[in-house]
């Protein structure tokens, strides 16, 4: 067949000119899929694939009803394929068929998925003195919104923190980052987006700048900032060009550039979001994170909104306290609350409603949507009014930010327009209402008429034939006929022709229906013609308000967010927190958010401020050292989310940024060395932190050698106490380092207490902890301590006593403090066989000097360190008498060697060589 050589050529041909992964090619009533991409699709879809013969060749194909294309290709986007749709039309000599459309996960407009669905562009550019400045855009094409950030200097960690809030379906990465394997490695370890390569030309300044300003228009570019933010402009003109070209046709209802620095949000990397559980658990669950536990919003939007708050808490210390006036009221004002809620869980999406206006895909249930949703803006707002608490509140200003007027004249048009429970098709007529038009009423009335004659044509005909069994029926083939029952056929008039004998009955028509079947399908076809003119004409309508709707959908989502917040805050006896400048934290009877929920649990106070910035937590294993820490970490999210918080009072000094290092067990499956990544993390925080930040560190050092890891625990918190002065509460199982909250002014002690006589929880004799945690620190063997509580037989525990001494043994270290501090390097030297301090330059020699053996080194001095001196072992030449030539060897080797710049395997080997050459003798 030669039209098949055409259809299977012109399929091969357009998928050549498009980069999407899939084409579906509309062949009259199908879409269909040729070659491989039938394969896949039928392969991802369970359809059936038949054959098509062309050139000789055959090739598989597979097809979807016209009808029926979303939802294949949703499914097929949600796979990660992008999908290319062609369209065919109507030409002078034949069909031409011509992509309209490419649906990719982030331009996919009918996602089943109520959470925000991000398109991102990433670009970087090197910066004259230091460091590179990344640009990032984000939209979302199903609610409108559009945000970009340029962030100056930045490392790719910052820009790579950024894209992992935003959690993007798709991300266009920038020329100059294509090839930045690195980069891009980096990328997909911490998030799941298709990674599309997007034209080049459309991240040009001069061609993105225009993109940008012809969308927005150039006043807000300026205004908002960005005007002369050149890297941001390229990535924001590379996702509308990209939207363009994907043809979802949203960019209508993109009318907002929210424009965003580093200094409105608290800095929250990947790490720390994922440590502190805010949208998932460790597990990768939605469920057990703590947007799921405080969510109690009623609308996809607001929920949306809430997420979207727990993950970039804010440091404007006004808009904080907006919005826990606004908690608060509501928290306040049960029953308006509640009928606030009951009402808007009636609502509808109406950021998303506003971009299928846009893209015209809405139909006729949509535009009702909107105007239920719009009416209930009037409701709320009322509801507001009418109630003192919250009348007198900032809410009555939120809802003040959209346009209710507009909102109500808006929602009235489509009122009187539509009718009240509209058909789900728009082609077929029975949207409108009388009134709306005077032609169209004219039709309708004509068709309605004409409809009536025939409805009422069956008891006109019995009564006048006197047949009982008598219909009137249409269908495609015979179009409207008279239908009589066989025993009756005798008795039909003669002026009834017979068209069709069925088994029990005949068919008949008269010239009277053929003459009324014309009018009717005239009719209809005018009718549903017209109304369809006026539907597209009314959801343009709808369109050309596509901001007045984002405004009311945003207003109603606030309202949801703060309702939601107060109901949490009333159902858990949550505190409204003072937010203060500086550096306070103090929480009073403090629990945890998550934990609290499904547990009995104990509160606890913590108490920081500048004279104590830095917490040691000591306390036995599953004692709530890492619970206790995170519960801190969250109380101050959450007061800077606006919220209310899990403790009896609350003091927040509001922070620049909160840097966790929790736990390690799931870096692991990554394949990269648990130590290495925790030593990445602290790097970073080491850079990244400032005086303003909370620092949350849990048991770091802990995945190396004990000495190794106390070393780098210990000079860590020197360098935070010393030279980053962030709030930090530092967990460890090394007790040695409770010797710096004795020693440095500024670090403290606390420790989880152990109860002496510990409570057997229940008839498996399990140990419990006390968890109340108290000042000072843990008494020092608790390891042994908990062996012993546990009942392990006591030579071991005794003996563990004797191996931990031994291990202590002979070992000292000096404490640093900051030279402006404290007039002096070296604070105080810890030694750790006795647990007491020995001689240091800023101690008052003499008493502590005499209580010790030996002083030790300290920075001053440190050739003549009697402690060094000792582990030297033997000199040199009285070593050299004892040794033969091989060891002697493999000893030169081993100090030639330099162990930072061998890679691990060939250390191995030089190992077992060693051991091969000792061997030998
Ligand atoms: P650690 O870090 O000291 O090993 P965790 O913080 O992991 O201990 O806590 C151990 C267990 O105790 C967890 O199951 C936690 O839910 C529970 N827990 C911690 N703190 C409390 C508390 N204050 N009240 C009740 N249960 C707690
Ligand atoms: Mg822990």
């Amino acid at each position: 067949m030669t039209e098949a050589t055409g259809i299977v050529g012109e399929f091969l041909t357009l998928k050549e000119g498009t980069d999407a992964d899939l084409l579906a090619m509309q062949c009259g009533d199908f879409y269909e899929f040729f070659a491989e991409d039938a394969e896949i699709v039928a392969d991802e879809l369970d359809l059936k694939v038949s054959q098509k013969s062309s050139h000789g060749s055959s090739y598989p194909m597979a097809g979807v009803p016209v009808d029926d294309l979303t939802p294949y290709v949703s499914a097929l986007v949600e796979r990660g394929y992008r999908v290319a749709i062609a369209d065919q039309h109507e030409t002078e000599n034949g069909h031409a068929r011509e992509i309209t459309r490419v649906v990719t996960p982030g331009t996919h407009l009918e996602t089943g998925d109520e959470s925000a669905q991000y398109l991102a562009a990433v670009v970087r550019e090197a910066s004259r003195d230091s460091g590179d400045t990344y640009g990032i855009a984000a939209t979302d094409v199903t609610t409108g919104q559009f945000q970009v950030t340029q962030l100056d200097d930045a490392d790719a960690g910052e820009a790579l923190t950024e894209l992992y809030t935003f959690g993007p379906a798709e991300i266009l990465p920038g020329p100059e980052l294509r090839n930045d394997d690195e980069f891009l490695d980096r990328l997909r370890e911490r998030t799941d987006a298709a990674l599309t390569l997007h034209d080049s030309a459309s991240f040009e300044p001069g061609r993105a700048s225009h993109t940008v300003r012809e969308q927005f228009g150039s006043e807000t570019v300026d205004s908002v900032g960005i005007g002369d933010q050149n890297v941001a402009v390229r990535a924001a003109g590379a996702v509308l060009s990209y939207v363009e070209d994907t043809g979802v046709g949203t960019l209508a209802a993109v009318t907002r550039l929210q424009a965003y620095g580093e200094r409105d949000h608290v800095d929250l990397d990947a790490t720390t979001q994922r440590n502190l559980e805010l949208t998932e658990t460790m597990q990768g669950d939605s469920s057990g994170s703590l947007f799921d536990t405080i969510d109690h919003t009623v609308t996809a939007a607001g929920g949306r909104l809430l997420q979207q708050w727990l993950q970039r808490p804010r440091r404007n210390r006004a808009e904080l306290q907006r919005r826990q006036s606004c908690v608060a009221a509501l928290s306040e004002a049960a029953m308006a609350r509640e009928r606030i809620r009951e009402t808007l869980s009636d609502a509808y999406d109406l950021e998303r409603l506003a971009a299928r206006a846009t893209s015209g895909s809405a139909d006729a249930r949509d535009l009702r949507a909107v105007q239920e949703t719009l009416a209930l803006l009037g409701q709320v707002a009322d509801a507001v009014t009418e109630t003192e608490r919250l009348a007198e509140s900032p809410l009555a200003d939120a809802l003040d930010g959209a346009d209710r007027e507009a909102a109500d004249s808006l929602a009235a048009e489509l009122d009187s327009a539509l009718v009240a429970d509209p058909p789900g098709t728009v082609r077929q007529g029975g949207l409108f209402k009388r009134g709306h038009d005077d032609d169209l009423d004219e039709i309708i009335d004509e068709h309605e008429a004409a409809l009536e004659w025939l409805e009422t044509l069956p008891d006109r005909e019995k009564e006048r034939t006197g047949i009982t069994h008598l219909s009137v029926d249409r269908n495609k083939t015979d179009g409207y006929y008279i239908q009589v029952g066989k025993s009756e056929t005798d008795a039909v008039p003669e002026k009834y022709q017979h068209i069709k004998t069925l088994k029990n009955s005949k068919r008949y028509t008269t010239p009277e229906l053929d003459e009324k079947e014309r009018d009717v399908l005239r009719l209809e076809e005018r009718r549903h013609d017209m109304e369809y003119e006026h539907f597209q004409r009314l959801r343009a309508r709808v369109a050309e308000h596509a901001t007045l709707l984002q405004d009311v959908g945003r207003t109603l989502a606030e309202l949801d967010a703060f309702a939601s917040l107060a109901v949490h805050a009333v159902e858990n006896d949550w505190a409204r927190p003072a937010v203060v400048d500086g550096n306070e934290l103090s929480i009073e009877a403090g629990r945890h958010p998550v934990v609290e929920q499904t547990t009995e649990f104990v509160p606890n106070d913590l108490y920081m401020d500048d004279d104590r910035q830095f917490l040691i937590v000591t306390g036995p294993n599953m004692s709530g050292k890492s619970t206790y820490m995170r519960q801190a970490a969250l109380i101050t999210l959450l007061a800077q989310v606006g919220s209310f918080v899990p403790a009896r009072s609350a003091t927040v000094g509001l922070v620049d940024g909160i840097f966790t290092r929790v736990g390690a067990l799931d870096e692991l499956a990554q394949g990269r060395s648990t130590f290495m990544v925790e030593m990445q993390e602290l790097s970073n925080i080491l850079h990244s932190a400032t005086e303003e930040s909370l620092v949350i560190l849990d048991e770091v050092g802990r995945g190396t050698a004990t000495f190794d890891g106390i070393s780098i625990a210990w000079a860590a918190t020197e360098y935070i106490v010393n030279s980053i002065q962030s709030k930090t509460l530092f967990a460890t199982h090394y007790h040695e380092l409770t010797a710096l909250g004795e020693e440095l002014p500024t670090v403290e002690n606390v420790h989880v207490a152990v109860d002496g006589e510990p409570r057997s929880a229940g008839s498996d004799g399990d140990v419990t902890f006390l968890r109340t945690v108290r000042d000072g620190p843990t008494d020092r063997s608790y390891g042994v301590h908990v062996a012993d509580l546990a009942g392990v037989p006591e030579p071991v525990v005794d003996r563990s006593q004797a191996v931990l001494d031994r291990l202590r043994d002979d070992k000292a270290i000096e404490i640093r403090g900051s030279e402006q501090n404290d007039g002096g390097t070296t604070q105080a030297v810890f030694d750790l066989d006795s647990g007491q301090f020995r001689d240091g330059a800023a101690q008052s020699g003499g008493a502590a000097a005499g209580s010790t053996a030996e002083p030790v080194a300290t920075d001053g001095d440190p050739e003549h360190a009697p402690g060094e001196a000792a582990a030297e072992g033997p000199k040199g030449d009285e070593r050299a008498a004892s040794l033969d030539s091989e060891t002697e060897a493999v000893l030169s080797e081993l100090t030639e060697l330099d162990v930072n710049e061998t890679p691990p395997v060939e250390l191995m080997a030089k190992v077992q060589e060693w051991q091969a050459e000792l061997d030998d003798e």
